[in-house]
């Protein structure tokens, strides 16, 4: 008997396909997370219609068009919980990375959301998501930061990239596009009405979150996110800062807070939720809450997430935990793989015990994990009929896959994003040896350069230098011409 013949859909397989990915050795992350050598997956209209083996699906599918993943591995295509897409990816290595609590944000992060006008909120978008499929993320949440809604959701259905999009929502009483709570309630709504839900870009209800926002607007994002069907967002507790301010200002830690006020659930996805103490940690399991788990952002800020993170033992225990890459600000790759292996890593040490997780809760999560925290299990996050036909075909031909061990070990352990070859998402080929096949790469990054200044000069920002930098391209005859001088701390790390 064949898997598909297995499966109530098969009933339903056409007799005609659009495509067979076939020859590859495919991790279906099914519901009992079958790997199948020398696998295949069949795609009618975007949608994966029967997955077996090669043979098995060429001679049910005989003369269909093929994507040869031979001496390949096939994944779904990940999914990236928590991604902020405008703002800073123009300045990308730009703030120092020794910065004090807080300043890569306020110093950082806000000057330049507040210098972006809608061209760069487009371009970032871009230059974002189309470095996002090159590591085989094939679903983007954003983090709820965009100034400029229409060019980033513009430049999503460009790239080709399945994305929820929100915009920024806070009613403090000053920041870059901050309302009242009214004004800021009706540009959520704006964003459901201008990106419904279950489209390739959908909209989300997204908040800052932290302590920004007052409680009439957390309970009406929430009413807002039921009332539509749509997903939400919000940032806490990436350190200890927002418990004290909730501790502050209602007696209580902030899913405490959360849970009076009646807005968490099976809707709402929490970003960051380091801080959390056990009863918070309760309230989360039991009203289906998800979190997006940032590992690097957090180790890149020194924010405590080895000594208080409870994100793997949640994920055991079934909540629904996805991974995200945050901000450049915050960490510059957008490889979701990159953020598994470090997961699985901090799942590991932080509790000193090397038994308690593996490489395949880290794929879980970048998987079916991710998907479920975005509310999409039923569409994306497994390669198995009737899903979305988004999948990544990894060169097994490149030195992290020889030799050959275990596909996920060496997945998540060895390749990370780095031998993404082919992406498919809904079907459709936006990446192919390795280049996007829906953006002229070469064009995006030299724009990208040509607009960096312009956005740091907005913002009042340059970029700092610790080490004497020479400008030998400045210099046409003779020596260079020295840039920056360095400070006297500089000798002591030469
Ligand atoms: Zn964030």
């Amino acid at each position: 008997m064949t898997a598909a013949s297995e499966n109530p859909a098969a009933a339903t397989v056409p007799s005609v396909v659009d495509l067979l990915v076939t020859g590859g050795d495919v991790l279906t992350m099914d519901d009992t997370r079958r790997i199948i050598l020398d696998g295949a997956i069949a795609i009618r209209d975007g949608i994966v219609v029967a997955v077996d083996t090669t043979s098995a699906l060429r001679a049910r599918f005989p003369g269909a068009a093929e994507l040869d993943a031979t001496d390949c591995v096939v994944t779904p295509g990940f999914v990236n919980t928590h991604q902020h897409i405008t703002g800073d990816p123009l300045a990308r290595s730009c703030a120092p990375d020794d910065l004090p609590p807080g300043a890569s944000i306020f110093q950082w992060a806000v000057p330049l959301n507040d210098a972006h006008g809608p061209d760069d909120d487009g371009l970032a978008a871009t230059l974002t998501l189309v470095d996002s499929l090159l590591n085989g993320v094939t679903t983007v949440i954003e983090a709820g930061t965009i100034g400029h809604l229409a060019p980033a959701a513009a430049a999503a259905q460009t790239v080709g990239i399945r994305a929820g999009l929100g915009v920024w929502g806070w009613d403090i009483e000053f920041g870059p596009f901050t309302a009242p709570t009214a004004e800021t309630l009706a540009r959520q709504a704006a964003t459901l009405d201008m990106l419904p839900t279950c489209g390739l870009v959908e909209g989300w209800v997204s908040l800052v979150g932290h302590d920004l926002a007052s409680d009439e607007l957390l309970v009406g994002a929430a009413e807002l996110a039921r009332q539509r069907g749509a997903q939400m967002t919000m940032h806490i507790s990436p350190t200890s800062n927002d418990a004290e301010a909730y501790v502050k200002r209602s007696g209580v830690r902030p899913l405490v807070h959360f849970d009076r006020l009646g807005i968490l659930g099976p809707h709402l996805l929490l970003a960051h939720a380091v801080w959390l103490d056990d009863t918070e940690v309760d309230l989360v399991t039991t009203s289906g809450t998800s979190i997006a788990y940032c590992p690097w952002a957090y180790l890149h800020h020194g924010q405590g997430v080895s000594k208080m993170s409870s994100h793997m033992r949640m994920h055991r225990s079934g909540v629904h935990i996805g991974l995200g890459c945050d901000a450049p600000n915050a960490n510059d790759g957008v490889d979701i793989l990159d953020a598994a292996r470090l997961a699985v890593g901090i799942g590991k040490d932080a509790p000193i015990d090397p038994t308690c997780c593996s490489a395949y809760d880290g794929l879980e999560m970048a998987t079916i994990g991710g998907a479920a925290a975005a509310g999409m299990s039923d569409r994306i996050g497994a390669l198995a009929v009737g899903m979305s036909a988004d999948l990544v075909v990894h060169d097994a031909t490149a030195p992290q896959w020889r030799p050959r061990g275990n596909p996920v070990q060496q997945l998540i352990w060895a390749a990370q994003g780095r031998t993404v070859r082919d992406v498919l998402v809904a079907g459709r080929q936006v990446v192919r040896n390795g280049r996007c096949t829906t953006v002229d790469e070469v064009d995006l990054r030299r724009r990208a350069m040509d607009h960096q200044s312009g956005v740091l000069s907005r913002a009042g920002l340059t970029i700092p230098q610790r080490w004497p930098v020479i400008d030998g391209r400045a210099a046409s005859l003779g020596d260079g011409v020295l840039l920056a001088s360095a400070p006297a701390q500089a000798s002591a790390h030469a």
